[in-house]
């Protein structure tokens, strides 16, 4: 299956994703995380695009689109993957429709007050992309990944400052794609607010998996 998880930061899509994808045994494409990935390394990309990450402004489409392009020509994307947090611009959409054909785009929906709530109390273990939240999903022992018993962290786009602006980027830059795909036909809604196994339950009915 080729699908693409759009929402606005926040509302779960990543954790989701995760469990979609061992589901399905097809891969979790997440342009944030080869972003930080870059990052936490210091390459080249990496060097160009923190600034961008940590005020919470979207990298260039050209510089995006081609990562994802170069992404998608991996051997174990080419009978399914699940892209979260790509298209993020129609020009990003419109390039993704030129090669591929995709069965759906879940629209995660969640009213602000409650991304804000997610994304603050939102922890990462940096090294795995494991992803835990202070109330709804804490870790065994607090500030640990489960399995590493490694540090979590909380990343610097989840602190105050960047939220708001993250939150005004999605509803400028992405919320026109719900319009452009649910003109397509290929748009499911998903409600994002319950619980997660609600949530995934009510996913893969959706997508009927
Ligand atoms: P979240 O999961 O909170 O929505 P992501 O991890 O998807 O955040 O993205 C983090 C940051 O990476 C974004 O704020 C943006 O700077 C950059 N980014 C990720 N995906 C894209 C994209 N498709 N286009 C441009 N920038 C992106
Ligand atoms: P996104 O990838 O859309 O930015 P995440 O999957 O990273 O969102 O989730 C954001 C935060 O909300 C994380 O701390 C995660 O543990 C938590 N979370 C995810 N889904 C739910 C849910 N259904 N109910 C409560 N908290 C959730």
């Amino acid at each position: 299956m080729k699908l693409v998880f759009l929402g606005p930061p926040g509302a779960g899509k990543g954790t989701m994703a995760t469990r979609l994808a061992d589901h399905l045994t097809i891969p979790h494409i997440s342009t944030g995380d080869i972003f930080r990935f870059n990052i936490k390394n210091q390459t080249e990309l990496g060097k160009r695009v923190k600034a961008i990450l940590d005020s919470g402004e979207l990298v260039p489409d050209d510089l995006t689109i081609e990562l994802v392009e170069d992404r998608l020509t991996k051997d174990d994307a080419k009978n399914g993957f699940i892209l979260d947090g790509f298209p993020r611009t129609i020009p990003q959409a419109e390039a993704l429709s030129k090669r591929e054909s995709l069965d759906a785009v879940v629209n995660f929906e969640l009213k602000d007050e409650e991304v804000i709530k997610r994304l603050s109390g939102r922890r990462v273990h940096p090294a795995s992309g494991r992803t835990y939240h202070v109330l709804f999903s804490p870790p065994t022992v607090e500030g640990q990944d489960d399995e590493t018993g490694e540090p979590l962290v909380q990343r610097d786009d989840d602190k105050e400052e960047a939220i708001a602006n993250r939150l005004r980027v999605y509803r400028a830059q992405t919320e026109p794609l719900i319009a452009y795909y649910r003109d397509k036909g290929t748009l499911d809604d998903l409600d994002s607010a319950p619980a997660p196994d609600l949530v995934f339950t009510a996913l893969k009915e959706v997508l009927r998996v």
